[in-house]
């Protein structure tokens, strides 16, 4: 297992939209082992592969707290079949953008299809925290970041405190 590099917000490769997994062989497992040490280890609740670099739709999700046994959920090529009216407002937050947190209002519910570890196709009816982190994690694979459903000006805001955050990086 390796810890990945996550990239950050200003990184085209973001933006880019990922291509579905064909095969789910040893190399696409040994990337989701990783991918989940890298999340234990930021610490995140979820990670998508385009934000270590890889532009595939794969997907780990941990929505268990620090003091309960871990319950990690790997997912491919995620389709969202449903999403509900009903709406919900959550503060949302991402590795890619760090330090910066706002409320996001997305559906409450979402049915998922996908792929799982073993290349089983599996379906889930998530709700409130499991849905925002799922909509949140599928948009990386659209190369959407939750700062797009913010207004203009508070996006911009973010985006030059990031450029300038990793600019000084930079220069250290
Ligand atoms: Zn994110």
């Amino acid at each position: 297992m390796t810890i990945l590099n996550i990239l950050k917000e200003p990184d085209p490769i973001l933006r880019k939209k990922s291509s579905e997994v064909e095969t789910i062989n040893q190399e696409t497992k040994k990337l989701m082992d990783s991918m989940l040490e890298t999340m234990y280890q930021a610490p995140g609740i979820g990670l998508a592969a385009p934000q270590v670099g890889v532009l595939k739709k794969i997907i780990v999700i941990d929505l268990a707290k620090e003091d309960e046994p871990k319950k990690p959920l790997f997912i491919i090529n995620p389709k969202i079949l449903w999403k509900s009216e009903e709406l919900n407002t959550r503060e949302e937050g991402c590795l890619s953008i760090p330090g910066h947190y706002a409320e996001v209002t997305r559906p409450k519910k979402c049915k998922l299809q996908f792929l799982d570890y073993n290349g089983k196709q599996k379906e889930i009816e998530a709700d409130d925290l499991l849905s925002t982190c799922i909509q949140h994690e599928v948009d990386h694979c659209d190369g959407i970041l939750f700062i797009d459903y913010l207004s203009k000006l508070k996006k911009d805001m973010i985006i030059k405190k990031l450029v300038k955050a990793k600019k000084e990086e930079e220069t250290n």
